[in-house]
């Protein structure tokens, strides 16, 4: 009796799963599940092709349990593969904010063309000259990194009056390019430091300071943004 065959996990993802991979390690590590209809609505595909792709990453060991809704997993293989893209696509926002001056409402996309093209090598001289890095320019942490951003709270958890200072835009937000443009236009960046100055939940907005100016944001948004806050007084 000879042993059932490794499935093909030493071959790189297509660029396709990689960009599936990438998505259910962010939706694993917040929620501890996948949800192929999450998937969709995050990939902008329809949920029967979700549901294909689902199929061909569970033959090929990415994934486990069923390919049709929930309680689907990383395998390790898959878990290795995603971290490899995770730091391939941070260390390619780094790459062309802070060396190729490329705009930073452009770079999580930009990122996404370059990403899967970069070996291991090119991956391991960037990740040198930019220091390894423990956030990507959104703030969002790399694999293994998240205990850097684990003091910071979602927006909708501030009380108002609070100095904060904008700290992370979770994945799912800089994911949406008209949010991002609207929260760069706003000022809603890291490193900016805001204050809530009012909480409507009938409405399911509050509205920020930055810098002098208001700015609403539905709460759905907010949860999505997260700040480190700061002693009181300042
Ligand atoms: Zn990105
Ligand atoms: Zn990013």
């Amino acid at each position: 009796m000879s042993p059932k065959p490794a499935a093909a996990t030493n071959l790189r993802p297509t660029p396709t799963v990689e960009d599936y991979l990438l998505n259910m390690f962010v939706m694993e590590r917040d929620h501890g599940e996948i949800v192929a209809a999450r998937l969709a609505e995050l990939l902008g595909v329809a949920p029967a092709t979700v549901t294909m792709t689902l199929k061909r990453m569970q033959r090929d060991n990415w994934i486990t349990g069923k390919s049709g809704g929930s309680g689907i997993h990383l395998t390790a293989s898959g878990r290795a593969a995603a971290d490899s893209v995770i730091r391939r696509h941070m260390l390619t926002e780094w790459l062309l904010v802070k060396i190729l001056k490329v705009p930073y409402a452009q770079i999580h996309a930009e990122a996404h063309n370059i990403e899967h093209a970069l070996s291991p090598q090119i991956e391991e001289r960037l990740n040198d000259i930019l220091g390894s890095p423990q956030v990507c320019p959104h703030g969002n942490p790399f694999p293994g990194c998240e205990s850097a951003t684990q003091a910071w709270i979602p927006l909708d958890k501030i009380a108002p009056g609070e100095p904060v200072i904008i700290r992370r835009i979770h994945e799912f937000a800089e994911n949406k390019q008209d949010l991002l443009d609207f929260l760069i236009a706003n000022g809603v960046l890291p490193g900016a430091q805001v204050r809530v100055t009012e909480v409507l939940p009938f409405n399911q907005t509050l509205t920020l300071d930055v810098s002098g100016l208001p700015v609403t944001l539905g709460l759905q948004v907010a949860r999505f943004i997260f700040v480190e806050e700061l002693p009181e007084g300042l």
